[in-house]
């Protein structure tokens, strides 16, 4: 899997065949996964815009033909758009990781090692295990499948679980990993859990998995958790709308990131800046917990990422690895003699921590940040607040009006 938006878009277009095919054979598991698109590394950092992906679909096919696909589709601006109004479920899950890391003992302790090396004896989650470690990827039943057996079955925190899928995905998501997993664990809509049947696994896996009988839970029980806080009140968040902040001061760089690899394309693509900064902040991987294959995919992506915003701003791109990336943005401001800076707002999760420390930096030495957001982000994300469906359905309403 290249880390370059050609990549993605190649692999998009190899999947236009079968995207007529997706609603009725998207829970199959097969090797190779080629029923499903495989593009989610991809989208995840905006190497390939959602709107791109559904515009493509729908030039090929009809509405009807490729709804299940465009649905899942907006499941993640959903998930993006949920968390960004309830951060306390990304910031909990990363303060429960290290605990539980450092508290789990004995038979749970055997019992969560054995789950991550594949050795749980059950049929397909260990495949599950090695499949995501070797390559990356997990097709999305697979995923649901690890997850309740991990929770349910294993009895083992959510949580190391998320933290193991976030540690390996090549499309490890702040939002879709964390709320689904809350979800399979019945912490994300109020009673309702996901249990993995045998049956299922040995159906959408032709035959290739069968877990004996009485080897899965066939229940689930109550997790309990301190409600969320309250929905911030968002709509009124200034961030929300495209910020002119700092317009007119003097020169404005970009600071590139890999939440969002193609400036090239909409938003921002008018803008004329005089710098890029593409630089990777070398302790962010160890922050987020990302393993080795995730950080060097992100790393190279956001190299891509750096090239094409290069050529098509015609600027000079400032790349590599730095210690401390807030002061060396502020050395980089003022070598280029930036006075202000613009870059899309990343989401709740690493890259945001990462973009605050930026911002303060910036603020003390004089230098205006500029966040800006795309409008798929402000249209949608208001709506992500209930359930999944009355959000689809006003999508769906959206969709079906003339352009
Ligand atoms: C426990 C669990 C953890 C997950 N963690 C992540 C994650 O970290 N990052 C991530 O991108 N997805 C995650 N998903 C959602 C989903 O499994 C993947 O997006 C999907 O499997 C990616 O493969 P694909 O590109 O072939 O998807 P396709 O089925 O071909 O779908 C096309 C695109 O739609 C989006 N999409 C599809 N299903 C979902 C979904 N349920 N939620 C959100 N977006 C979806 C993805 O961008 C995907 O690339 C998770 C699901 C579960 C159950």
């Amino acid at each position: 899997m290249d880390p370059a938006r050609e990549a993605g878009r190649a692999r998009l277009a190899d999947f236009m065949q079968a995207a007529g095919r997706y609603a009725a054979e998207r829970n199959f598991v097969r090797p190779g996964h080629d029923n499903v698109a495989r593009i989610s590394p991809w989208v995840q950092k905006r190497l390939l815009l959602e709107s791109e992906v559904v515009a493509g679909v729908r030039a090929q096919w009809t509405f009807p033909a490729t709804e299940k696909f465009i649905q899942e589709v907006y499941w993640r601006t959903y998930w993006k758009g949920w968390l960004e109004q309830s951060p306390a479920a990304w910031v909990r899950w990363t303060q429960a990781v290290p605990r539980l890391r450092d508290t789990l003992r004995g038979e749970r302790r055997k019992a969560w090692e054995a789950a991550c090396a594949g050795r749980a004896g059950i049929a397909g989650f260990d495949a599950w295990a090695l499949e995501l470690v070797g390559t990356g990827y997990l097709h999305n039943h697979a995923r649901m499948w690890f997850a309740s057996i991990w929770v349910f079955t294993l009895r083992l925190p959510w949580e190391l679980g998320a933290a193991f899928f976030y540690e390996h995905l090549l499309d490890g998501d702040a939002a879709s990993n964390t709320l689904s997993w809350r979800w399979v664990a019945g912490l994300q809509t109020a009673g309702k859990t996901y249990v993995a049947r045998a049956d299922n696994i040995a159906h959408y896996t032709e035959g290739r998995f069968s877990p004996e009988t009485g080897q899965l839970a066939t229940e689930s029980f109550a997790i309990a958790e301190e409600p969320l806080p309250k929905a911030e009140a968002w709509m009124e968040d200034g961030l929300w709308t495209a910020s002119e902040a700092g317009t007119g001061v003097g020169r404005t760089g970009l600071w590139l990131h890999p939440e969002d690899l193609a400036v090239e394309l909409g938003e921002l693509s008018g803008e004329k800046f005089a710098a890029v900064n593409a630089v990777w902040p070398k302790g962010i991987a160890a922050r987020a917990g990302w393993g080795e294959r995730v950080t060097g995919w992100t790393q190279r992506a956001l190299e891509d990422g750096a090239v094409r915003a290069g050529a098509h701003f015609h600027a000079e791109v400032t790349q590599g690895v730095s210690d401390d990336l807030a002061a060396d943005l502020v050395v980089w401001a003022r070598i280029h003699n930036v006075r202000r800076v613009v870059a899309y707002r990343p989401f709740i999760g690493p890259w945001l921590d990462e973009g605050l420390a930026i911002e303060r930096a910036l603020a003390a030495a004089g230098v205006v940040v500029s966040w800006r957001r795309r409008a798929w982000d402000t249209q949608l994300f208001p709506h992500a607040r209930r359930g999944y469906f009355p959000f689809w359905e006003r999508v769906k309403k959206s969709l079906a009006r003339p352009e």
